[in-house]
Formats: C-alpha cells, structure tokens, sequence
C-alpha cells in the first residue's frame, strides 16, 4: 500500500540566485488525471491512482522556493531552462540586498513559509505565490514578464477561491497577527497593490494578460492568443463584467472566422495545385478543425453571456413592458433603452412581443426557452452587426 508521502519525487539542486542547494519536491506526474476543470482551468477535481493521495493539492507545489534566499519561481528556472527572459541577473541583485534585510517583506514572507514540511498547507502555497510575484514586481514595468506575472496571479486567484471554498483552519500564523488576512493586509504598506483577495487576483491577472497579448511575439500564433481570449472572457464574467466577456467571445469569433476563411483558402490552392506536403495538408485540416471547433464554442459561450445578462434583467424589464400603454415591439425598444437596460434585453423583449409570447406568468427561461432558435439567430445578427462597427 502506497504512502501519501510517496507523491513527491525529491531533487537536491542549487538555487540560480544564491547558488545553495535546496531539496525540491514536485507530483510524480502519472499519479493524477484532473477531472473537473473550471473555465479559468482551475481543476475543481482529480481522479489520483490510489485514495492515499486524494488530500494533495498539486497547486500548492507548482513552484519552486529557495529557503536560504528566498527566490521562488518555476521549476525550469531553478533548472536553467528559463532565465527569467534575460532578467535572472538583476533579479538577483535586488534578492541579495533585500532578503538580508529583518524587515523587507521578502523576509517576512519567507518566514511564514513552512518550506520542511512535506505537505504544504494552503497559508504557505499563498506566501510562495506572494512571493513569486513579488520578487518579479520588484522589476521596473517594461522589465516585467508578463506572461509569467499573469500565470502567477491566475494561481493566486485559484488558492484565495479554494480558501474560501474549503475552509481549513488556519495553521502557524506569524505572530502578532491574529490571521493570515491580517498578515497580509499588513504588507500593504510595502506593497499597496498586494492581492488580498480572489477579486483583485483576478484582475491583476488580466492585467498581465492584456500586457502579454499586446506585446508577445507568440501573437502570431492564433491558438496562443485564442486560448488567452477565452481565459480573459471567463476571468471578466467571473468579474461580472460581462459586456467585457462579450467583447472578448466576439474578438474570438472574428479572429477565428478570418483565420478559418484564409486556411480553408490556402488548404484548396494546396489540394489543387499538389505543392504542399501531406504534412503540411494535414496541418492546415487540423487547424481548420481546431477553428470549426472554437466558432461553435464562441457561440454558446456569447449565448450563456447574453441569457445571464437578460435573466437578471428580465423581471425588471418585465414589469416595464407590462406597465406600458402600447406596448408595441418598436415602443419595447425605446421605453427600454430609455430606462437604460442592457441592448440584449431591449432586443429580446422587443423580439418577444412580435412573436406575442410576452405573458404574464412566464418564467425567464422558460420565454427563452420557448424562442431559443429565434433569440440564437438575433444573437448572431447582434453579434454580426457590432462586429462589423
Ligand atoms: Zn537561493
């Protein structure tokens, strides 16, 4: 019978900073398949191959931290895989004057992590994060990676989600502090953007994210920035901002359609005029597939957007309607979009009336149930025509 401490594989190596060896541990990788994973990626659920293991949380160990400088980062820069994109050496400058000082937060920070101890507890998988951002912070703004920045806070924002959804009491907290959050909150001093909370995680996150967008050169590469599109839609719709979630599911849509339009053009030329290799063919079918692919998920996820748009507005916009003398479609859409309502309810409450399906007693999404195939048709017209401005 297997021992959850059988979970991690050891490796003493020596620390691209100070130059010590530490003991690192990571997850031997066939222990787990995740099985329920969240829009963001977060991974609600892991099947393990043996019950021993179900308590790990291989978020905790994600990255790597020096116990004698206090460097914290991903495992292929402890392993020189990854100079920190040509910014290793002045981080270093800044870790040797500041972790030598009692008081710098990469001090405090480090204390608090309680590195000998083979399972990590959520508290210390928070100050290494913490850390890790930190220590890239401490980077003048166009010297950050902000690619790795916003993959840090992405995981932050997962640990502060799991803090509040599996609540554990808090172990070792640094004194005098009576909780972790006050331990944190007192770091603002130092740090006055320090993340206290998933909300603000989240939007650090995008922050990094935009940045990255706007200046990688992997920007060429469609798949790279699709799959960053439809984390930012789910990061902004987490945040509620769902016309910004929107606006991102249309970005996709059109990048995706221009993209599919141009390969589908290039695979023809191929086919016909029998340049290309089968490789090569084979590539531009897959990506094709790949663009069908995320055009169909584009659409349901603007449909889920625009349906928890119109049910929150729905009762209100309602009892508007029913208020209303002449309730014609076209007067609908002007009482409505005089009282500010979202687009997407105007539209839709107008589109109801014309198919007289406004009656008292239905239940949201029931009506839009009932016009499903309708509003799916508005919706890419909708969509289609903002596009297009
Ligand atoms: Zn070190």
């Amino acid at each position: 019978m297997p021992n959850a401490s059988d979970a991690f594989v050891h490796v003493a190596i020596k620390c691209p900073i100070c130059q010590r060896e530490s003991r690192q541990r990571y997850l031997k990788s066939k222990l787990y398949t995740p099985v329920e994973v969240e829009g963001d990626m977060h991974v609600v659920k892991y099947s393990w191959e043996s019950p021993v293991y179900a308590g790990i949380r291989p978020n905790f160990y994600h990255l790597w931290h020096c116990p004698h400088c206090r460097f914290t980062d991903e495992k292929e820069v402890f392993r020189g895989e990854d100079d920190c994109g040509g910014k290793l050496e002045l981080i270093r400058e800044k870790i040797l004057i500041y972790s030598k000082a009692p008081n710098s937060l990469i001090t405090r920070l480090g204390k608090a992590i309680a590195f000998d101890q083979l399972f990590f507890t959520l508290e210390t998988a928070l100050c290494i994060h913490l850390l890790a951002i930190y220590l890239q912070e401490m980077l003048s703004a166009n010297m950050r990676q902000h690619g790795k920045l916003a993959r840090f806070y992405l995981r932050l924002a997962w640990l502060f989600r799991e803090k509040r959804s599996w609540p554990v009491p808090e172990r070792d907290v640094p004194p005098p502090f009576a909780s972790y959050s006050d331990f944190f909150a007192s770091m603002q001093q130092d740090w006055p953007a320090i993340p206290l909370q998933e909300e603000a995680a989240i939007d650090a996150a995008i922050a990094n994210y935009q940045e990255e967008l706007g200046h990688s050169r992997r920007v060429d590469d469609i798949r790279f920035e699709i799959n960053i599109m439809f984390l930012l839609a789910d990061l902004h719709a987490r945040r509620d901002r769902l016309d910004d979630a929107i606006a991102c599911t249309r970005h996709i849509f059109q990048q995706a359609n221009r993209k599919r339009q141009i390969t589908r053009q290039a695979l023809d030329a191929a086919v016909n005029k029998g340049k290309a290799t089968s490789q090569e063919i084979e590539n531009m079918r897959t990506l094709v597939n790949w663009l069908n692919n995320v055009v169909d998920r584009t659409s349901a996820l603007n449909e889920e957007l625009a349906n928890r748009i119109f049910d929150r507005e729905y009762p209100r916009a309602r009892e508007a309607v029913l208020a209303m003398a002449q309730p014609t479609p076209d007067n609908i859409m002007a009482r409505l979009r005089e009282l500010k309502f979202h687009e997407i309810t105007c539209q839709r409450l107008a589109t109801m009336m014309r198919q007289k399906m406004l009656r008292q007693g239905d239940a949201p999404t029931e009506v839009a149930m009932e016009s499903k195939g309708f509003l799916s048709f508005m919706i890419r017209r909708l969509f289609r025509d903002k596009g297009a401005s």
